[in-house]
């Protein structure tokens, strides 16, 4: 009797170890094949990631977000769990080592028929959901069971099953607070874009006013959109003014200011400023940058950060336009956030200083009956942007008829991608961003035509350099065709978008525009300019004032729209208001700035600073 007694107890021990061990082993598959399909779902999509670390953390994000991989890792869990209860010493021979293979065959079949056929079309809000509750029954019956079992098996055992249990459904939680939740929380999370078309002076759209139809697919944009009709550039250059517009905050506080004229001289942004795709990618958003190929759109600089994928596509509009819709594709839902950036507009290094698509070519350049044709005559290997250049600095006497054929190849490249924007403005509408999410386009920049006596755009902070269109298609096309005059900067942009899209920006120097759309400001704060320490502007009121090192000139915007005339003399009192109003913002600049971090000033190879010198950089 006592030994039959002390043979079950024995069993019963045995059975109790089996059972746990059981659901140690099957947590650490199931983790173990989560972990495998995430890393290799991270290699085949590329991420762009600040770090290996980074890479895995977010692509394991992406990858632990399938209901269908939590199923099989659910299953593969139970099963061996079962595969170990199976294998405890009650059963021999045959059966066991049948019962040790079969349900991890099971398992595994299960796993591959989920990963090849389950519907993938979730959304994220339910792919959180669903993950949940597949653990939490899962989490919920093993606790169940595994104190059923030690509370009858072994003394004791309901505590340690109950505590092993809660250890693991807390790991669980903890893995998807962070990664899976949030999609949950953004609930109908509304997919954002964000178009910037390089030097896209407002001026030349046909719905800023333009008395050619250079813009037809921009102006049936613009129908549906909320119109900002007075928008600027913190300064005409493409890194320090693309940094207020990913960042919200001036030049000096993002960092990406100049040191010198040089190529070789710009700075990048400082590393750790929050960027507005950060906030986006927290909240769950996929973030996604498919740019130019531009130096200053090149890992390094600062641009790229907070954005899961960053693609710099060399061509013009159509090649961007075909890599954004293999990633569209591929996102099967997920709400995300696009920056699209395009350089058709910029000046040229081929021939023409301004390119344009075949069939765009005489539009308005039809009529000219000079000479020009894109060279110098008597050096015939300076040509394009580097011939604008040459005009800039030794300030060549021109035609007014020459002027005004350069000016007119740049509406003529304008007409070109204004049809290839219109092919992506499409794809967002088929892929949702016009009726449940919010899509704006505009530009870091103008472009001068001699109106200061210069080509191009470099630091002139005049209006031909600095105004730039803002069209914003709010959701489902509210507001559209609204037209607000108030004026506004690139530095709100961020929060705008921001705001529509519910999502928290760490604080920032520009204001949501969405309160202008409400009731029309009696007084627009200043707008702030700069991007080198000598060379910085503010509007406020009817006035401008630009100051550059000592030399200071005031306009009068409402007399004198152009800013031709400086009224400076005229006004001393307005003079030293906004220059007080300048030294302020400078001094808060530098308290945010103060504390940031630079990673060091980006070299560019010689390779990237003779293409540069190609489109007219120095
Ligand atoms: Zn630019």
């Amino acid at each position: 009797m006592e030994h039959r007694r002390q043979a079950v107890a024995a069993r019963r021990g045995a059975l109790s170890d089996a059972a746990w061990s059981g659901v140690r082993v099957g947590a650490a598959v199931g983790a173990a094949a989560t972990i495998g399909y995430a890393l290799l779902g991270a290699r085949r999509d590329g991420y762009f990631a600040d770090g290996l670390l980074d890479l895995a953390w977010h692509a394991l994000a992406r990858r632990l977000a399938t209901p269908r991989l939590h199923a099989a890792s659910a299953a593969l869990a139970l099963l061996g769990a079962l595969v170990h209860l199976a294998s405890a010493p009650l059963l021999r021979g045959w059966q066991r080592a049948v019962l040790r293979v079969a349900p991890l065959a099971a398992g595994g079949l299960l796993a591959l028929t989920g990963a090849l056929i389950a519907p993938d079309e979730v959304t994220p809000a339910l792919e959180g959901r669903s993950a949940l509750l597949v653990y939490g029954a899962l989490g919920a019956g093993l606790f169940v069971a595994t104190a059923i079992l030690h509370g009858l098996l072994a003394p004791g055992g309901a505590l340690r099953g109950a505590l092993a249990t809660v250890a693991w459904l807390v790991a669980t939680a903890i893995g998807l607070t962070d990664l899976e939740l949030q999609p949950a929380r953004a609930g109908a999370a509304r997919p954002i874009a964000l178009i910037s078309i390089d030097t896209l002076r407002a001026d030349r759209l046909g719905c800023y006013g333009y008395a050619r139809e250079t813009t037809p697919a921009l102006d049936a944009f613009a129908a549906g959109a909320v119109r900002f009709a007075d928008v600027s550039a913190p300064f005409p250059f493409t890194l320090t003014s693309h940094g207020t517009l990913l960042t919200g905050l001036d030049p000096a506080a993002h960092g990406a200011t100049l040191l010198g004229q040089r190529v070789d001289q710009r700075l990048p942004l400082f590393a750790d400023v929050p960027r507005v795709a950060e906030a986006f990618r927290a909240a769950g958003w996929v973030t996604i940058g498919v740019v130019d190929t531009c130096l200053w759109m090149q890992p390094g600089y600062g641009l790229e950060r907070g954005f899961m994928l960053w693609r710099n596509v060399p061509g013009d509009a159509t090649r961007k336009h075909a890599e954004l819709a293999t990633i569209l594709r591929d996102l099967r839902g997920r709400p995300a956030f696009v920056f699209f950036h395009v350089f058709d507009a910029h000046s040229d290094n081929k021939r023409l200083p301004y390119d344009r698509a075949p069939e765009d070519a005489g539009l308005w350049t039809g009529g000219y009956s000079g000479s020009f044709d894109g060279c110098d005559p008597n050096d015939p290997a300076t040509c394009a942007s580097k011939l604008l250049r040459r005009f800039n600095d030794d300030a060549v006497a021109l035609p007014d008829e020459l002027v005004r054929h350069i000016s007119d190849l740049y509406d003529e490249g304008i007409r070109s991608v204004d049809r290839r924007i219109g092919a992506t403005l499409e794809l967002l509408r088929a892929a949702g961003f016009h009726d449940h999410g919010a899509v704006a386009i505009t530009s870091d920049h103008g472009e001068e035509f001699r109106e200061h006596g210069r080509f191009m755009h470099d630091t002139q902070l005049h209006v031909e350099s600095v105004h730039v269109p803002l069209l914003l298609r709010l959701p489902g096309g509210s507001s559209g065709g609204r037209v607000v005059p108030s004026p506004a900067g690139l530095i709100d942009v961020a929060p705008t978008l921001a705001e529509i899209a519910g999502v928290t920006l760490p604080p920032v120097q520009g204001r949501s525009l969405l309160v202008a759309l409400d009731a029309p400001d009696d007084e627009p704060p200043p707008l702030f300019f700069g991007g080198e320490p000598d060379e910085e502007a503010v509007r406020f009121g009817r006035y401008k004032l630009i100051r550059q090192g000592e030399a200071v000139q005031l306009f009068d915007l409402a007399e004198d729209p152009g800013e031709r005339t400086n009224v400076a003399a005229l006004q001393p009192a307005i003079v030293e208001a906004l220059s007080r109003r300048l030294d302020e913002r400078r001094a808060e600049n530098a308290d945010l700035a103060a504390p940031r971090r630079r990673d060091g000033a980006v070299t560019p190879s010689s390779a990237e600073i003779r293409a540069m010198g190609a489109i007219g950089y120095q």
